[in-house]
């Protein structure tokens, strides 16, 4: 008898498809409405004003109306489940530790809103927060959603510009912020004059800046008449009095927030999230992908708040499973070391541990032998964890292969299911994971959630591929096509691209901004799919393949050749710990591929270019992994010389400027830095790099004259 090989992941990814009524109706029941939907899922056609154009639209819930406060903290307490943690804030830069049960979270929240009400902030206004990783910027954001307010966070990092850029954007009633962030181990930063210049440079001036001081750096005297107000002394007037405030439900398709994406790309877009598809996508996720359900369970989410990760993972998606979720100020390294992560994990005992890539090469680069994992791990304090997820960009197959082998040995046993790597890919746009592994592929249903609990084992996830990320999540149709929307047969590389409707954690619009929308997302492939912008292909067994953003693809002799396919070739060689590729204009060719390469040890002196052995080790690589086709046009060498973003993303634009600029003889030229670099630093390092390898090349073609 034939074996069906479908996997609960693809049968339940199939009903999400075929049925969305049905499947998401029932994800639905398990969330407290105010008012239940008129309807799961509306299919309609919207015409934009300015351009005239059609095109197929949706909404997920409508009729409905729900609170997605009262589902993160008031369902809880409700229930009795009051004295379990919700937040676990772990500060080492400020050398603090805090534990917030529901209760103690609902009574915050509610007195911080009633201040908040009596400070002008209504339902429908925007609250913007620019806050650092404490657990008032949490309160914050809870207490805006408790109001019907929309948020709009700041990755608290951000220069004066790119705040003001993000006021005048979302124009918000009220800006939440604190006396001051702490960058890592380099100390506090106050934030007064990052605000009041951010303040100067927009246009929009909010009524209200609300200020929580914090004992490392104080704001100083508040100026009333600008609208500047003490945080705590608003709370302590408040609770003196008793003014609190209740939930205020909003229509399912009102926004909870508004999140401006990363800008790697041109100027950032702000995403809207409608507030009941978000509450129902991400209490599915968190039960299904990340196995997370409720008191015991903890997540530890290595991201910052300002990022879409840190909204759905650091504070919505835990808050609403009734689990708890840590709140870590630190880095993954220098905090004081590289083992802080494994130290969280055993601290609390955490089942799920999100973060990119990009950290953990940096604790690599710092601890090459994992010693400070082992170390926990040896003595059992790394049992609890259950998933290890890896998001924000590709992760090469080493490193997913070199932290699945550290979980079976140190993490949670086989015999309660074991622990996963998941790669999962995601993109602001979409509020969740469009692909991953399903840790826990049982849909939850309002009967099924508490036995579910009591099971022994879980249902395995489907078998591990190092260097795809996973299957697609339900509600997401993926699909590969070619530039003219046809889909493309299993293997082939083409532009991923999914169908409509979105499931309900993506958005459906930009704020405000209906055209940009359509002509972003939509127009490249007339309506019919969404760009997500990301090129690859799906494996004969469905696997995902994300390979790099459309603008990271070169094209060599018209053949399109992927930067991650490229970088992943040469990370292959032993003494590589980092590449990134960029297109080098030529003539011949139209590009050829340029790799920036940062090795595990350095020569002394170093020099631009790579000795000779090396680079021919390197293209034979290329050559053999990738094609004779991807030869590099060069190769540079350095430390510190590959630029990212906030959020740990490459900053392939940059690299490509400086490359395309020293090609045609201008190293000088001014360049395009996006405000989101982590490190301006890096971009001169990378100059000079530059530079020093073009005058050798000059030189050597000199030579050969
Ligand atoms: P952002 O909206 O800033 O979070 O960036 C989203 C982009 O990050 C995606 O379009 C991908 O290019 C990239 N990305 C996110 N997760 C992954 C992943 N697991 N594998 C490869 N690329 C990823």
């Amino acid at each position: 008898m034939a074996r069906s090989t479908t996997h609960l992941q693809e049968e339940t990814h199939r009903q999400s498809l075929e049925d969305p009524e049905s499947f998401w109706g029932r994800q639905a029941d398990l969330l407290h409405w105010h008012q239940k939907p008129s309807a799961v899922l509306r299919r309609s056609q919207k015409t934009l004003k300015q351009s005239g154009v059609t095109h197929s639209s949706w909404s997920w819930f409508p009729g409905g109306e729900i609170s997605t406060c009262y589902n993160c903290i008031d369902r809880h307490v409700l229930a009795g489940r009051g004295n379990e943690p919700a937040i676990f804030w772990d500060s080492p830069v400020t050398n603090t530790k805090e534990t917030l049960t529901y209760s103690q979270l609902l009574d915050e929240v509610e007195v911080l809103a009633g201040a908040l009400r009596e400070e002008g902030v209504r339902k429908g206004d925007v609250v913007l927060i620019y806050m650092p990783m404490i657990p008032a910027a949490l309160v914050g954001i809870l207490a805006a959603s408790r109001l019907g307010a929309i948020h709009c966070v700041v990755f608290g990092g951000f220069a004066p510009a790119a705040l003001a850029q993000r006021i005048d954007a979302s124009r918000p009633v009220a800006i939440l912020t604190a006396s001051c962030g702490i960058e890592g181990a380099k100390g506090p930063a106050p934030y007064k004059p990052l605000v009041q210049e951010a303040l100067r440079l927009s246009t929009h001036k909010p009524q209200r800046v609300i200020i929580w001081q914090r004992d490392q750096v104080r704001w100083g005297p508040t100026r009333r008449s600008e609208g500047e107000r003490t945080w705590q002394s608003l709370v302590k007037s408040c609770r003196a009095r008793n003014v609190r405030a209740s939930c205020v439900p909003v229509a399912s398709t009102d926004p909870v927030y508004i999140i401006h994406t990363s800008g790697t790309t041109g100027s950032p877009k702000g995403v809207l999230r409608d507030a009941a598809g978000h509450a129902v996508g991400l209490q599915l996720s968190i039960r299904y992908l990340f196995d997370i359900h409720g008191p015991g369970d903890v997540v530890f989410t290595a991201s910052d708040i300002g990022w879409v990760v840190g909204h759905s993972y650091i504070i919505y998606a835990p808050l609403l499973a009734g689990a708890a979720t840590v709140l870590y100020e630190g880095k993954p390294v220098g905090t004081p070391d590289a083992s802080a992560f494994w130290r969280i994990v055993e601290e609390y005992g955490v089942t799920a541990l999100s973060t990119a890539p990009t950290a953990l090469r940096a604790i690599k680069r710092d601890d090459p032998d994992n010693l400070g994992f082992k170390k926990i791990g040896a003595r059992g304090g790394l049992r609890s964890l259950r998933g290890l997820f890896l998001a924000g960009e590709r992760s090469e197959p080493a490193i997913i292969s070199a932290y699945q082998a550290l979980l079976d040995e140190y993490a949670a046993p086989a015999s309660q299911g074991g622990a996963h790597v998941v790669d999962n890919w995601w993109s602001t746009e979409t509020g969740s994971p469009i692909s991953g592994r399903a840790m826990f592929p049982q849909v939850p249903s309002a009967e099924a959630t508490d036995t579910d609990r009591t099971r022994q084992v879980p249902p395995s996830p489907i078998p591990i591929k190092p260097g795809s990320a996973g299957k697609p999540m339900p509600g997401f149709d993926v699909r590969v096509v070619d530039d003219n929307g046809k889909e493309l047969p299993r293997g082939e590389t083409g532009n991923i691209v999914m169908g409509l409707p979105l499931a309900p954690t993506a958005f459906r619009s930009l704020w405000q901004e209906d055209e940009r929308f359509y002509n972003g997302y939509l127009k490249r492939f007339q309506g019919e799919w969404v760009d997500t912008g990301d090129s690859g292909f799906i494996d004969a067994d469905g696997y995902v393949n994300i390979m790099s953003r459309n603008d990271d693809v070169l094209n060599v002799s018209a053949h399109r050749l992927s930067s991650g396919a490229l970088e992943q070739a040469i990370t292959s060689h032993p003494l590589v710990a980092e590449a990134c590729v960029v297109g080098v204009p030529d003539a011949l060719k139209g590009q050829l591929p340029f790799a920036f390469v940062t090795l595990k040890t350095h020569p002394h002196p170093t020099s631009a270019a790579p000795d000779r052995s090396l680079e021919a080790e390197i293209q034979s690589l290329v050559r053999s992994q990738v094609g004779a086709i991807a030869t590099l046009g060069g190769i540079v060498q350095g430390r510190g010389m590959i630029p990212k973003t906030r959020s740990g993303k490459t900053l392939r634009r940059v690299l490509r400027e400086l490359v395309e600029n020293a090609a045609r003889g201008e190293p000088d030229k001014e360049l395009n830095v996006p405000s989101t670099v982590e490190d301006a630093g890096v971009v001169l390092v990378a100059r000079e790099k530059v530079r020093e390898y073009w005058g050798a090349r000059r030189g050597e073609a000199r030579a050969k004259l």
